[in-house]
């Protein structure tokens, strides 16, 4: 998937640009292409972008650090308003609610690419565990516990100096 120059859009029938998926994104790990369909439809003032796409994606799992796989999937719509980028006007730039909307050039592109992964990458889950009962990490190991002995080694020779001093 090339990145589309909008413009290009409007010759298109019906104005839109359709996507068989079966590739792999950058940037994301995945055990499977990704696969599914993507449309990009130019409706003058915004683009209207959709997409089902779904993936095996290898995950790390935050309790045990083991890598398991996930099936991601995805089945959604988002508006890309088409507007000139603004001059700056700091005073102006005030109402947040505003700069979350997603705006693109006009005569500028659009990377279905690029936007599939930041979709994919939303639907990651937030707490990413390998199964419901992951034994997580063993609690010791022979690196920890050593330098938490070097710790309270430096802890006792200091108290060791100030007893020392009070005498
Ligand atoms: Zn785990």
């Amino acid at each position: 998937m090339q990145p589309i120059f909008i413009p290009n859009l409007l010759q298109l029938p019906e104005r839109t640009e359709e996507f068989e998926l079966e590739e792999f994104i950058e940037g994301l790990e995945t055990l499977t292409p990704v696969r599914g369909s993507l449309s990009v439809t130019h409706q003058s003032t915004y683009l209207d972008v959709r997409s089902q796409a779904e993936t095996i994606a290898t995950l790390v799992c935050h309790r045990c650090l083991a890598h398991y796989n996930h099936r991601l999937q995805v089945d959604t719509q988002e508006l890309i308003w088409l507007e000139a980028p603004k001059p700056d006007h700091p005073s102006a730039d005030e109402n947040q609610g505003d700069e979350l909307l997603e705006t693109l050039p006009p005569n500028g592109h659009f990377d279905p690419q690029e936007w599939l992964y930041e979709q994919l990458s939303l639907a990651l889950p937030f707490q990413q565990v390998c199964s419901d009962d992951c034994p997580g990490i063993a609690v010791e190991t022979p690196q920890e516990s050593a330098d938490v002995d070097s710790r309270w080694a430096s802890l006792a020779s200091l108290k060791e100096q100030l007893s020392q001093r009070e005498d």
